[in-house]
């Protein structure tokens, strides 16, 4: 819908960010951003034991957010076709599908 952000117009904003700070998207960046997803989670993990502010919290999550785009961007991905699909998979899936255990 016009107007309307989709996750590739975010995609797009955060990989021209990338690219004027002077951050590369090459292959050769592909696992160093993996991990670094990771550091942001871990972050967010770390900000909520700690009693920080939700907003905090949201924050590191945001961060998060930032990194997978930035990747999906990288590999060349259509963040909006892989959503829908996905989301789509999942809302034909059983109550608590594939939990046994926890969750
Ligand atoms: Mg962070």
């Amino acid at each position: 819908m016009p107007g309307q952000s989709t996750l590739n117009t975010l995609m797009e904003e955060v990989r021209s960010l990338a690219d004027e700070k002077g951050f590369g998207s090459g292959p050769e960046r592909i696992w160093e951003m993996l991990a670094l997803i990771h550091t942001e989670v871990s972050e967010a993990t770390d900000a909520y034991k700690k009693g920080q502010s939700l907003e905090k919290v949201g924050e590191e999550l945001t961060d998060a957010v930032i990194r997978i785009l930035h990747l999906m961007s990288a590999l060349g991905l259509d963040a909006d076709v892989l959503y829908r699909r996905v989301m789509d998979r999942n809302w034909q899936r059983p109550v608590r599908y594939n939990t046994v255990r926890g969750g």
